[in-house]
């Protein structure tokens, strides 16, 4: 038989492919199955054109067949196949897509999914096999081949007796090495949390043998009933993808359902949106408002990101882009038609997609946050209570670029009803002689009840943010104002009260000079500890407070003095 070489520099391609392309070895089982899933779409294509066929759906699958005793995972299809022409072009020649093809000879609409486009996926077989065997029959012809290559140099083409159209890929799996596993690929679980992974939305069932057990029929009645082994398909995806589903089929359950599923946590979601997005970039969304914040949450382990398919096909785990980093407590999927993909599938070839994506994500999130705000304070609370945190460092970060976006998001313990409250709340009935929103830090509620300069400002009747969090002052400082007011610390020297009238008469020369001899001799004794001593006119039951002068309060100072220089 005589041997073919590759064409087209195809040694040095495959090379590459198998050693720098990928840099996930488990794909291959992705790209093989893809591969499947066009061949039978490109069957269901040629029906719809042609009057005379029809598409019987029960005879379209992809099964996939481990077997440990040769080492040998076999993914046959009832596709379209291949002529040996074919097989030549496009098995035999790398970076030819038999599908891209097919799409444009067809020019198919827009509808029709079909994934390839590179022609180089098939190739990926070789980073787990020494050997790939495709037997393949073509829809069109009577004569079936058998393709078989060990790699760089080169594959045969022989007939073979294959009875019915479709293709056959047999991976012959490497044998395992001090740093790779390859044995894993036989094992059907391994083979079912793959299919699991990146092709569960495939529209054509993945079936798998497995072995199962059961009670034999004739001893089922008896004391001790035997057990015999048989073998059943399995199906291993489960083909419609929920985000394809409309949304008035699903209820609150199926949603939380598919959070489950996807693992995104073990809490219930708080909310979940829905997105169907059609025009020049048509995608589908669910994203969730998780209840809970995973465990590393707050840590620089944990990594932002939605899931990204293209076309029910998973290009990426945790696509970051996707979402500001203020809300990166989102979790979700997104799946679009009409990405463009780089030859991986690992990365996108374009990041516009991706931010006018990530655009539209931002605003529906904003949109749900604010309804539940508005109509469910309670859950929001709870929203608040788990991610607050998240959205006030997205505050301050980058420059306080998003904080008007984001201060009316901010919740702030206040001192009327100790409730949480938003700016806005606590602007709207805000006294008309009150100047500032005046605002008291320290370590706890009780704590910051027990400062002199609370009681007064309370006794003003206005009301007070209590600041127990750090990361809060940082928070106002970048906001600055709100609604035109300014916030103002208990602890500034100047709290723009107006002094109370019976402090205010008018000293004498003599308890002036009595005075200031004494506030000298309180200076003395504290020493650099303060700036100044001063009388004030606003105690009540205290007898002394401290205060700062200028931007910095207390609890401001004390933060930047234990941070490291
Ligand atoms: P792509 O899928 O991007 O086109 P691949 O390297 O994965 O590239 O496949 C190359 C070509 O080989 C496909 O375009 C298709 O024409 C053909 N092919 C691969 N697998 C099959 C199959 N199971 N049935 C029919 N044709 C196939
Ligand atoms: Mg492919």
């Amino acid at each position: 038989m005589e041997k073919k070489q590759f064409k087209s520099e195809s040694k040095r391609l495959m090379d590459l492919m198998v050693n720098s392309i990928y840099t996930n070895k488990e794909i291959f089982l992705r790209e093989l199955i893809s591969n499947a899933s066009d061949a039978i779409d490109k069957v269901y294509y040629k029906t719809l054109t042609d009057k005379d066929k029809k598409f019987n759906k029960d005879d379209y699958y992809i099964r996939i067949h481990p077997n440990q005793d040769d080492r040998t995972v076999t993914i046959s299809d009832t596709g379209i196949g291949m002529t040996e022409k074919e097989l030549e072009e496009n098995i035999g020649t790398i970076a030819k897509s038999g599908s891209n093809e097919f799409k444009s000879e067809q020019k198919m609409e827009e509808e029709f999914d079909i994934i390839g486009q590179f022609g180089v996926g098939f190739y990926s077989a070789f980073m787990v096999s020494d050997k790939v065997e495709v037997e393949t029959k073509s829809i069109d012809e009577d004569q079936a081949y058998l393709w078989t290559s060990e790699g760089a140099d080169g594959y045969t083409i022989e007939p073979s007796d294959m009875k019915s159209h479709g293709s056959k890929i047999i991976l012959h799996i490497k044998e395992n090495t001090d740093d790779n596993n390859y044995d894993e690929y036989l094992e059907p679980y391994r083979i079912r949390s793959l299919v699991e992974k990146y092709s569960n939305y495939i529209r054509y069932p993945i079936k798998m043998v497995v072995e199962k057990s059961r009670v034999k029929e004739e001893t089922k009645d008896a004391e001790k009933p035997e057990y015999e082994s048989y073998l059943e398909d399995d199906v291993l995806n489960s083909m419609v993808p929920i985000w394809r589903k409309n949304k008035n089929e699903l209820n609150d359950e199926a949603y939380d359902n598919f959070y489950h599923e996807k693992r995104f946590g073990y809490d219930e979601p708080l909310a979940h949106i829905h997105l169907s997005i059609e025009g020049m970039l048509s995608y589908k969304a669910i994203l969730y408002i998780p209840g809970q914040p995973p465990f590393d949450y707050y840590t620089r382990d944990y990594e932002k990101g939605l899931e990204l398919y293209s076309n029910g096909v998973l290009i990426m785990d945790k696509c970051g882009e996707l979402l500001p980093d203020y809300f990166s407590f989102v979790k979700g999927v997104v799946d679009s038609e009409d990405l463009s993909l780089n030859i991986s599938r690992e990365m996108l070839q374009q990041d516009r997609q991706l931010r006018l994506i990530s655009r539209k994500i931002d605003s529906r999130i904003s949109e749900e946050l604010k309804n539940m705000l508005e109509n469910d304070r309670e859950k929001y609370e709870e929203f608040f209570l788990a991610f607050g945190n998240q959205l006030k460092v997205g505050t301050y970060d980058s420059w306080g670029q998003n904080k008007d976006k984001l201060q009316d998001f901010l919740l702030f313990y206040s001192s009327k009803e100790g409730k949480l409250v938003t700016l806005k709340e606590y602007v709207d009935r805000m006294p008309e002689d009150q100047k500032y929103i005046y605002f008291a830090s320290g370590s706890s509620v009780e704590h910051i009840e027990k400062l002199p300069q609370v009681t007064i400002v309370k006794d003003k009747n206005y009301e007070i943010l209590y600041l127990t969090e750090t990361i809060d002052e940082f928070v106002l400082q970048t906001i600055r104002q709100y609604a035109e007011k300014e916030f103002r610390s208990v602890s500034s020297d100047n709290l723009g009260l107006e002094a109370p009238k019976e402090n205010a008469d008018e000293p004498t020369a003599a308890e002036t000079e009595a005075d200031e001899k004494l506030l000298e001799k309180m200076k003395e004794i504290i020493g650099e500890e303060v700036v100044r001593v001063k009388t004030t006119g606003h105690l009540k039951d205290d007898v002394v407070y401290l205060s700062t002068e200028g931007e910095l309060t207390i609890e401001m100072e004390k933060t930047l003095n234990s941070m490291p220089q």
